[in-house]
């Protein structure tokens, strides 16, 4: 592909886990990316093989500020996405959530350009309506600890749908579901990776409440291929479209199977529950499945044993002697499945 033909296209958040894992998908697939990140939550490591890539630009920047480049696209991901991190600083994430999001779609309305923002499963609040659809409008609390992230993310919906209607910024909204894999922080504080570095340390497995609560996790590849095909979708269809995967685990059961697949003597802790931590989750893909024929392809087990793996090269911890290592993730490249 000439200079002329390729895409500039804009990672905001691209140091992140999702952020870093898009951006290797898109260079792999040839176009130039820059990558916007203010490093609130990312981290070097996670795009450190890509620093002498040649299409590669980083560019340390906060999204709550105005951003002027030239780019063909734009995915606007930045925002810190563990309950931890959202609530150490919660009017920062709504700024991110909100500010972020009219300063991107400023630049995508001044460019002409089309622009992808990560929402969020958490827009559905705690569901009355089990599993999810995109017409599902949600059960949130507007004035709890988590409204700084669940509210910031709604009203960047409406941000986007407004400048769709307004000013017809070609938008796409892509509601996210548990997404993890290789590169998730170890001290981020959500549930894969924390029950990873304790079953790896042989430490106490922290399960909040009694357990029972559910959640459906997607592996990251098959994350990210959802928001590239969504972004390929033509001008007018803005979704949203919920990504992830539909197989549905209690937190205790997917304690008890990574205890089993660490192969670890660390026991269950029970602790108490976060407030408004929500009861069930679990993604209807109907809309992403007749869309964008689109599916996640990677089981639970596949996938958190990628996951083991890498953390067990981040830690420094011997691999349990059932897993086999993989490629190195930090530095690998994955094929691309579909154009940019
Ligand atoms: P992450 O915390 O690893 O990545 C977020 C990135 O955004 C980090 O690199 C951080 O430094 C950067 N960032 C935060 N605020 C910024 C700002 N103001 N300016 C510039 N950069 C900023 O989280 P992630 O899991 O990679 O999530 C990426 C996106 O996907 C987020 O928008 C999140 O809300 C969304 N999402 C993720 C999940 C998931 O399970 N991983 C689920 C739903 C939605
Ligand atoms: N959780 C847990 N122990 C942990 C971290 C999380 O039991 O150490 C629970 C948490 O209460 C929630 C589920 O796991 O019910 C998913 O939490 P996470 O923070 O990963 O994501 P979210 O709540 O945003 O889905």
């Amino acid at each position: 592909m000439s200079r002329r033909t390729r895409e500039r296209i804009l990672v905001t958040g691209g140091a992140g886990f999702l952020g870093s894992h898009l951006c290797d998908r898109l260079l792999a697939a040839g176009a130039e990316v820059l990558c916007v990140d203010n490093f609130y939550t990312g981290d070097r490591d996670n795009i450190v093989h890509l620093l002498r890539h040649p299409r590669f630009e980083l560019m340390r920047h906060d999204i709550t500020f105005p951003l002027y480049v030239e780019v063909d696209r734009i995915y606007n991901l930045a925002c810190p996405a563990s309950p931890v991190h959202y609530q150490n600083d919660p009017v920062q994430t709504l700024k991110t959530c909100v500010h972020g999001a009219i300063n991107m779609l400023g630049l995508a309305k001044r460019l002409r350009v089309p622009i992808l923002q990560a929402s969020t499963s958490e827009v559905y609040g705690d569901p009355a309506v089990h599993p999810q659809p995109e017409d599902y409008r949600g059960h949130v609390n507007p004035i709890g600890p988590r409204a700084c992230y669940d509210e910031g993310k709604r009203c960047a919906e409406t941000l986007f749908s407004d400048y769709h209607r307004q000013h017809r910024v070609p938008v796409k909204i892509a509601r996210i579901f548990n997404t993890y894999g290789p590169r998730m922080a170890a001290d981020d504080g959500r549930v894969v990776s924390n029950f990873v570095v304790q079953a790896l340390r042989h430490e106490a497995i922290t399960l909040y409440g009694d357990g029972t609560q559910t959640r459906a996790f997607c592996y990251v590849d098959d994350l990210v291929e959802g928001l590239i095909r969504l972004m390929a979708t033509p001008d007018d269809f803005t979704g949203p479209v919920n990504l992830g995967n539909p197989a549905e685990i209690t937190v205790e059961e997917l304690a008890r199977r990574i205890v089993a697949l660490t192969d670890s003597h660390s026991a269950i802790e029970y602790r108490p529950l976060p407030a408004d931590d929500p009861v069930q989750r679990c993604p209807d893909i109907r809309l992403a499945q007749t869309t964008l024929n689109w599916s996640p392809r990677i089981d639970l087990d596949a996938g958190l044993r990628e996951t083991v793996c890498d953390f067990c090269e981040r830690l420094d911890v011997d691999p349990p002697a059932t897993l086999r290592m993989p490629a190195r993730s930090r530095g690998r490249r994955p094929a691309a499945r579909s154009a940019v």
